[in-house]
């Protein structure tokens, strides 16, 4: 049993066949969770959730690059973003409903830019308000998550000169608050793809690291070093469907079901058992994601 604790099936990608590809992976022991990056998005992973009795959950939040209009290539999609500014007061009420189990998906992303023709509101403001416009939204999240005291759902990702930078300066953010006594809930830098010093010290903050379809990919082997350099305990895994399909349907659609490739792939890099594994990681997503109800605890 697993749960796939970074899904977007309430994305377009899934428009046709949403309930198919839920009923797939709850049939299979997958249960997961559904990730809002805008305000959109975040109402229809709440509404999706609450269909399901058991086994789906909702996170909301504002992805960093819908801050801007931007032209986006996410491997194999194409799509344009909406400027919108994050308005607490809409999150929060949808944070309230008893099926989101977090805040996100929130952070920063210095990869990706706003040109002058596609973003009209961000013309002229330059790199460095770019970049300011990020940190605010994040903190603003930030404080929703220690209000509702909830766990976060954070997406980091470097610019192509510097790709440790967003994580820097993410990680001087989350110490601030940490060491304010603030966001006790911690939650998890999702599809972490920077150094075993960095995920150290998101681990020495509080936090569990997840890990996507991405570590099944050939030359992954800067992610096996990752991997083995911090505790199981401390992992989390998840697909980013419908991106990142896993080895071996590169090239397909991604969905929850697939999340078991990337579980095996940490217990091979583990040299560990894969059911032990499997046991480890759905019990480190229970732990983060407490408002999961108890009765999936006592699973034997
Ligand atoms: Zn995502």
């Amino acid at each position: 049993m697993l749960i796939d604790y970074h899904a977007h099936v309430n994305f377009n990608a899934y428009k046709d066949d949403a309930d198919e590809v839920i009923k797939r992976a709850l049939e299979s022991g997958v249960f997961m969770v559904l990730v809002g990056s805008q305000i959109d998005t975040s109402r229809r992973a709440v509404e999706m959730a609450a269909k399901y009795e058991k086994g789906v959950w909702a996170s909301v939040g504002l992805h960093p690059i819908h801050l801007e209009q931007m032209e986006v290539d996410e491997e194999e999609s194409h799509f344009a973003t909406r400027a919108e500014v994050f308005d607490t007061a809409a999150y929060r009420e949808l944070a309230q409903h008893e099926k989101v189990v977090a805040i996100g998906e929130c952070g920063l992303d210095y990869y990706h830019t706003p040109s002058p023709q596609s973003s009209p509101s961000g013309r002229g403001q330059g790199e460095g308000g770019w970049r300011q416009k990020q940190h605010t939204t994040l903190r603003k999240h930030l404080d929703l998550a220690d209000e509702l005291d909830l766990p976060l759902i954070l997406h980091c990702r470097g610019s192509a000169k510097d790709p440790e930078d967003a994580y820097r300066d993410m990680l001087a953010i989350l110490r601030e608050y940490v060491e304010a006594g603030k966001i006790v809930r911690h939650g998890s830098i999702h599809c972490f793809v920077s150094t075993l010093p960095i995920a150290r010290e998101f681990v020495d903050l509080g936090f569990h690291v997840g890990f996507t379809g991405v570590i099944t990919f050939p030359k992954a082997e800067k992610y096996a070093e990752v991997i083995r350099g911090i505790p199981l305990e401390r992992i989390l895994v998840e697909t980013d469907c419908p991106y990142l399909t896993p080895v071996p349907y590169r090239g397909k659609r991604n969905e929850p079901l697939f999340v078991r490739y990337v579980a095996e792939k940490v217990a091979e890099i583990k040299k560990l058992d894969k059911h032990a594994v499997e046991n480890q990681l759905f019990a480190n997503t229970m732990k983060v994601f407490n408002k999961i109800p108890a009765p999936y605890y006592s699973r034997s």
